[in-house]
């Protein structure tokens, strides 16, 4: 096993349990004679040559080492993925009150102890991604041990996220285990029925992440006009007439994803009168609506992640300003704002800088009800607040 060792004073984030070590950490390597392939496990070592933990490498990410244990005796092995995965689905069955549904996420990468590892569940169907040379190292041993651990029907695998690139991996997509899933698989959220789509549909299928949320603004649509932006397949305007919502309408940018919108609807019989699917840009539409007078009770902005990473923060914050701006401007004088960030390179703090920002421009006041985050089967490890990826605000005009 190859040694690194890090310059003095790079050890600090590590030692309180970060999980990541980059590249410009590093001292030097030993032994130099030869290059550590991708995914394999090494020891990270301080400049004075204490152990600090155990990871695996990826050779063209700038995050070089992944943690996979701080306990200097622990193997990397067929056991030691076992006991992780055990660990995560042990605390999604303890969870199973809270959450009330057949489709949960699994595994949630880091904060789950298994850095760059998406396992989702969608009913008997488990849908996979490997997003790090770590975790493509031990992709059969995972799915073997998957198979064992849960009664899936099926895995199949997603590994088609743009962060696979970083990491100097193609694509793969396809059926890994058991027959082909069906074209649509049917979940249940709190008794309602929706659609998902795993082998074309957007992540995994579905935007399990927001569960929680939706169920939130079940709460606050009672008898409201509601602007749901960047829809996706329904989620928020299905719990918002589920809460009593007076009319909808849903913007997104895919056809296909508001034919799902539309099938979901069909499938807990809601009345589609109520309901106006638009195919289109969030940010154009907006400006239509203003310069036509439109007015909103309840509008929720839950867009795209315009900063995967921090090097896309300053673009991405003049995109969450227009928007935000935009809704401020069409909110009735009462009204309610159900603002998101799902981008991993904007922090809560910063988002919220933003928002208040749009709200001045708009010469709102605006007051946060209620700051809103995932899912709890999305759970962000102590030491890894990068794990906090969805922040959002219930604001008050
Ligand atoms: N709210 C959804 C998830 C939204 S994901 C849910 O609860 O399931 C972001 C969505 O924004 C995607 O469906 C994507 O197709 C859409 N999108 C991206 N850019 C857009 C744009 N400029 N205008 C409208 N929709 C857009």
């Amino acid at each position: 096993m190859s040694t690194v060792w890090l310059k003095p004073g790079r050890e600090t984030a590590v030692s309180k349990g970060h999980p990541w070590i980059f590249s410009g950490a590093i001292e030097r390597i030993e032994p130099t004679t030869q290059d550590i392939p991708p995914g394999e496990t090494v020891d990270v070592l301080d400049w004075e040559g204490n152990f600090l933990m155990r990871g695996a490498y990826s050779p063209s990410s700038q995050i070089r080492i992944r943690k996979w244990t701080t306990n200097p005796d622990e193997t990397i092995d067929r056991d030691f993925f076992s006991r992780k995965l055990q660990r995560a689905l042990q605390l999604r069955i303890d969870l199973s009150q809270l959450l009330m549904t057949n489709a949960m996420r699994l595994v949630h990468a880091e904060s789950d102890g298994l850095p760059g590892l998406i396992v989702d569940r969608y009913g008997d169907t488990l849908v996979l991604q490997c997003l790090t040379a770590g975790i493509e190292r031990w992709r059969s041993t995972i799915f073997e041990l998957l198979v064992e651990l849960t009664e899936c029907a099926r895995i199949y695998e997603r590994s088609d996220a743009d962060v696979r690139k970083l990491e100097g991996l193609g694509e793969r997509v396809g059926r890994i285990y058991g027959d082909e899933p069906p074209e649509l698989i049917l979940i249940e959220d709190k008794g309602v029925k929706f659609a998902v789509d795993v082998r074309r549909g957007q992540k995994t299928g579905f935007y399990l992440d927001q569960r929680a949320n939706r169920h939130f603004v079940s709460e606050i649509t009672k008898n409201k006009k509601v602007l749901d932006c960047f829809s996706y397949t329904g989620g928020f305007t299905i719990f918002s007439l589920l809460g009593g919502a007076e009319e909808v309408i849903a913007i997104d940018s895919s056809s296909s994803a508001l034919e799902l919108a539309r099938r979901n609807l069909a499938l807990n019989s809601f009345d589609g009168k109520k309901v106006k699917l638009i195919v289109g840009d969030v940010f154009r539409l907006l400006r239509e609506y203003r310069d036509r007078g439109e007015e909103f009770d309840v509008i929720i902005l839950d867009p795209p992640k315009f900063a995967p990473t921090i090097a896309q923060a300053q673009r991405a914050t003049r995109a969450y300003k227009d928007i935000n701006l935009l809704a401020f401007k069409l909110l009735r004088a009462d009204g309610l704002l159900i603002t998101f960030s799902c981008s991993g390179g904007i922090r809560e703090e910063l988002f919220q800088k933003v928002v208040a920002g749009a709200a001045e421009d708009a010469a709102v006041e605006g007051r946060i009800l209620s700051r809103l985050h995932q899912s709890a089967d999305h759970p962000v490890a102590l030491n890894f607040p990068e794990g906090a990826y969805v922040k959002g605000f219930l604001i008050a005009k």
